[in-house]
């Protein structure tokens, strides 16, 4: 029984993918919370940060507040552009014209809650 290494780097990339998107989504409820106070519509758009795993992305995406919050309810679930999913380890459970919410899967579920709790 030799534990593969492939297998203990995708848990790192998992875990680090968890991470960074947790911290985006850190920034982004400042982003939102600031705009919110300049908003009074809840249908008045928001923008934020695309929260997926890929190091170099600054790509920003709009979206209501109540989608805001409602994407907010889960501490896994993060919003990406569309074509930015980290099949391996996130999953799609919905999505608007130009962004896909997915939901964060094993360890990078586990990394995601930790920071966000
Ligand atoms: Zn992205």
């Amino acid at each position: 029984m030799v534990a593969s290494s492939d297998e203990a780097g995708s848990l790192s990339n998992a875990s680090r993918a968890g991470r960074r998107e947790a911290n985006l989504r850190a920034l982004n409820t400042r982003i939102a919370e600031s705009q919110e106070q300049i908003a009074t519509e809840l249908s008045s758009p928001l923008t934020v940060l695309c929260e997926c795993a890929l190091a170099d992305c600054n790509e920003s995406i709009e979206l209501t507040q109540e989608q805001f919050a409602d994407l907010r309810e889960d501490n896994i679930r993060f919003i990406v552009v569309e074509g930015h999913v980290l099949h391996e380890v996130e999953q799609v459970v919905g999505r608007g014209e130009v962004w896909v919410i997915v939901e964060k899967r094993g360890a990078a579920a586990r990394e995601a809650r930790r920071i966000l709790e």
